[in-house]
């Protein structure tokens, strides 16, 4: 199994437009953060995570020849803006793109996608078929998948775990039965934000002793703002096994 990280900002993507800051005017590539998805290839599939405002761009600097499915967390606009554009696999794969998300996050999709959902088939757009999921396991092409409930404030959201690979992105609490779902992680990413508290996402501290309480073997912080600091500065102060994730970074497992 391999995954990429598309983007690993959060909502505002890094640089903030306008910012003058020092981790604004970096120059490190893994200061500039797009907004949070990731893709997994997993038995000769190709799933993608989130598709937020940069999912195009996305596309393109990681030359994805082939999407299978999309899967979504929950229906905020930093993961869902990009949708539109799974057209060029609609186009390329002859094939409606199967897309799964909970009841409240494909009525979402189907507000503010509406004309995808017309009565009246327009030549050219995205042709989506919505696959609800829930809190239980399913299955994508014989892969595997175990959703991984968490809250951001108070919207429930998912995150997903394949094997020994889980996923968690916007969360500011993980209930006992999902840290059961947790157990035997190798591979765990975690939302961290910024150093200061925050209402809807753990900051660097919490998401450190989340994660510690989790154990995988090996541990990247996503859904980055501009206010966490310098990725090599923040870097530098993780514990063994700790990570920030970077846009382009791959892990296999
Ligand atoms: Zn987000
Ligand atoms: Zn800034
Ligand atoms: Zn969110």
């Amino acid at each position: 199994m391999k995954v990429t990280f598309l983007g690993t900002g959060t909502s505002q993507g890094v640089p903030v437009i306008g910012c003058t800051c020092d981790v604004c005017r970096s120059l490190d590539f893994r200061d500039k953060r797009l907004r949070t998805s990731v893709a997994i290839e997993s038995h000769g599939n190709s799933f993608i995570v989130d598709t937020g405002p940069d999912f195009r761009q996305q596309m393109l600097r990681e030359q994805v020849k082939r999407v299978d499915a999309v899967i979504f967390t929950h229906a905020h606009r930093d993961h869902t803006a990009g949708l539109d554009d799974v057209r060029a696999y609609n186009f390329m794969q002859n094939m409606d793109m199967p897309v799964y998300g909970t009841q409240p996050v494909l009525e979402q999709l189907k507000t503010e996608y509406a004309y995808a959902f017309a009565e009246v088939y327009y030549p050219g757009i995205p042709r989506l078929t919505l696959r609800e999921i829930n809190d239980s396991k399913f299955t994508i092409n014989n892969v595997d998948i175990t959703p991984l409930p968490v809250m951001h404030l108070k919207l429930p959201v998912l995150g997903f775990r394949i094997k020994n690979f889980s996923y968690i992105t916007d969360a500011n609490f993980i209930p006992e039965e999902t840290y059961e779902r947790l157990q035997g992680t190798e591979i765990l990413v975690l939302n961290a934000l910024q150093r200061e508290k925050h209402i809807s996402h753990f900051n660097f501290e919490e998401a450190i002793a989340v994660a510690m309480r989790v154990q995988a073997k090996r541990t990247y912080f996503t859904h980055i703002s501009h206010k966490l600091g310098l990725h090599a500065e923040v870097s530098a102060e993780l514990p063994d096994n700790f990570h920030l994730a970077y846009d382009g970074l791959q892990i296999t497992c």
